[in-house]
């Protein structure tokens, strides 16, 4: 078993595939802990596959996961995190961007006592507008609604112990939450800046749009940590708040008309006072289902979010 598992994702990577196994050969080399470097294709529609199986070659250390089609680069990394065996495992970009020479660092860090390491791109080689900007306010949210206060949440190139990566339940776009994730689970997260350098080949995978999905992730991550295992205390209240206001509209209507004798007709408040007692139960009974998907949700785990085409390990290479 290595002591180090190194995971990188890879999709449509082609031009950059060969420098990368180099550099992470030559750094493996270097390291005194054993390593496991292990590649996961995310369906790449390029030559990325054929070209990481030529570049690897017979080199023992390296493994090749190819999934089934593209799933995305946290479906990528689950596979990979739930493949690697070393104690420690590193998760890396796949498009050279991340200097692989930082790894021996992160895993002082993790000596140290941390359970997590994140890079921290002090000195971020990306446009600013499209990159930077939204990841500067991404971070500044992420920050005030988790519990982990770091710079730079984003960054791919991070160290965690085996146990704690492998606890981690990815789900759509949540490789940028890992840092928050883990945090929720207890985790000691720590950051220290790291190298980055500018994309020189292939292209980016991901544009502007991405905001609103990290808009969302995040306010499903909020949710899920907050109150996952508790839905009836966020749509119950909100849900008794609205029946409170709709009753006591719906009252005041009431004794106006039975007491005093006063025409309801072309009295608006009447409308928003049935709405809102409406609303209310609404609420309240999402509040309910919740409660009960959250206990199939937290009862029914294990199903993982890939499924893997095929696996080049060492022992199957020699046999070829
Ligand atoms: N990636 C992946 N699957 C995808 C998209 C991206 O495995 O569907 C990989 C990609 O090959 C790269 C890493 O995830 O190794 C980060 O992607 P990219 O560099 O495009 O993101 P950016 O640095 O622009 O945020
Ligand atoms: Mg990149």
């Amino acid at each position: 078993m290595p002591q180090l598992s190194i995971v990188v994702p890879v999709y449509n990577e082609a031009p950059n595939v060969e420098a990368l196994v180099r550099e992470l050969q030559a750094t493996a080399d270097r390291l005194p802990q054993s390593a496991e470097i292990v590649f996961v294709d995310d369906g790449s529609s390029d030559d990325t596959y054929a070209l990481l199986v030529a570049a690897a070659g017979d080199d023992p250390r390296i493994h090749l996961l190819r999934l089934m089609r593209n799933f995305g680069q946290t479906a990528a990394l689950a596979a990979g995190i739930d493949y690697a065996s070393g104690e420690v495992i590193v998760t890396m970009d796949g498009d050279l961007q991340n200097d692989p020479a930082d790894i021996p660092r992160l895993l002082a860090a993790l000596d140290a006592g941390y359970d997590v390491v994140t890079g921290w791109r002090r000195d971020r080689k990306d446009p600013f507008l499209s990159r930077k900007l939204p990841s500067l306010i991404a971070n500044a949210i992420i920050g005030a609604t988790t519990n982990v206060s770091i710079h730079d949440h984003g960054c791919g190139l991070k160290a965690f112990r085996a146990d704690v990566a492998k606890q981690l339940r990815l789900y759509g776009e949540m490789h940028r939450f890992v840092t928050a994730i883990a945090g929720d689970l207890g985790a000691a997260v720590t950051e220290i800046p790291v190298n980055h350098r500018p994309r020189l080949r292939g292209q980016s995978k991901y544009g502007i749009s991405r905001t609103v999905r990290v808009v969302l992730d995040l306010l499903t991550i909020k949710f899920l940590s907050g109150f996952a295992t508790r839905p009836i205390h966020v749509f119950g209240t909100f849900g008794l708040a609205t029946m409170a206001l709709g009753l006591a509209i719906v009252g005041v209507l009431g004794i106006e008309k039975i007491v005093f004798g006063m025409e309801l007709a072309g009295r608006p408040l009447l409308l928003l006072g049935v709405l809102l007692v409406l609303g209310g139960v609404q609420l309240l009974t999402l509040g309910l289902l919740g409660e009960m998907l959250a206990r199939t949700y937290h009862e029914s785990q294990g199903k993982p979010i890939y499924r893997i085409r095929e696996v080049r390990t060492p022992a199957v290479k020699k046999a070829i």
